[in-house]
C-alpha cells in the first residue's frame, strides 16, 4: 500500500483540531504543531497547550511545539493593538503563527501544511488562505487552503470536544480578545 503524504496541521486549540484531524486523515498522514505565542496570559497557553498534548496522545498524533515566542508577538503588534477582533490585528497574527508552520513544515520533509483556524466562524477564511498562499510562495511549500467550518465543520468539532470533555476557551488568544468578551 502507499504511503500518505505527511501534512503539518498548526493547532490553534484542542477543540479547533477535533474535526480537522479527523477529515485530514483520510488523505494524510497527519502531524500537529502548536506554535500560539498570541495566547495570554502565559496560564491559559499553558492550559490549551496541556489539552491539547493529552488529545494528541490520546489520538496517538504526534505533537510538535515550538517556543512560545510572546514578546516577538508583541512586538509585531505595536500600533495594532486597537484593532478589532478580524482586522489587521489578525492579519499580522496570521502571518507570525502561518510563517512558523511553513519554515517547520519545510525543514522537516513534510509534504504540505494547513492551520486549524478556519474552524471558527470568527475567522476570516479567505484572509487566512491568502496568507497561506503567501507564505507557500515564501517557502516553496505547498499549502492546503481548507475551510474547515464548512459542512457544520464548527458543529461537529463542538460536539466532538463535548463526547471528549475538552476544556473550551471563550476568547481567541490575545489580551486585546480577551477584553473584547
Ligand atoms: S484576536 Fe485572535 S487572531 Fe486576532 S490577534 Fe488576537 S489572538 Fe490573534
Amino acid at each position: 500500500m502507499q504511503n500518505k503524504p505527511r501534512l503539518l496541521l498548526h493547532v490553534c486549540c484542542a477543540p479547533c483540531a477535533t474535526y480537522p484531524i479527523k477529515l485530514l486523515q483520510e488523505e494524510y498522514e497527519v502531524e500537529l504543531l502548536f506554535y500560539n505565542p498570541n495566547i495570554q496570559p502565559e496560564e491559559e497557553y499553558q492550559a490549551r497547550l496541556r489539552e491539547t498534548r493529552e488529545y494528541a496522545r490520546n489520538l496517538g498524533v504526534k505533537l510538535h511545539e515550538l517556543d512560545y515566542d510572546v514578546d516577538i508577538w508583541f512586538r509585531a503588534m505595536r500600533g495594532l493593538e486597537k484593532e478589532p477582533e478580524g482586522g489587521c490585528r489578525c492579519e499580522v497574527c496570521y502571518r507570525i503563527r502561518l510563517g512558523h508552520t511553513a519554515q517547520f513544515a519545510a525543514a522537516n520533509g513534510f509534504d504540505k501544511f494547513t492551520t486549524t483556524l478556519s474552524i471558527s466562524p470568527h475567522k476570516d477564511t479567505r484572509m487566512i488562505n491568502k496568507i497561506g498562499k503567501m507564505t507557500e510562495g515564501m517557502y516553496m511549500f505547498d499549502f492546503y487552503a481548507a475551510d474547515f467550518k464548512k459542512d457544520d465543520g464548527f458543529k461537529k468539532s463542538t460536539q466532538m470536544s463535548k463526547e471528549s470533555g475538552l476544556y473550551r476557551q471563550n476568547y481567541c488568544g490575545c489580551i486585546y480578545s480577551r477584553k473584547e468578551e
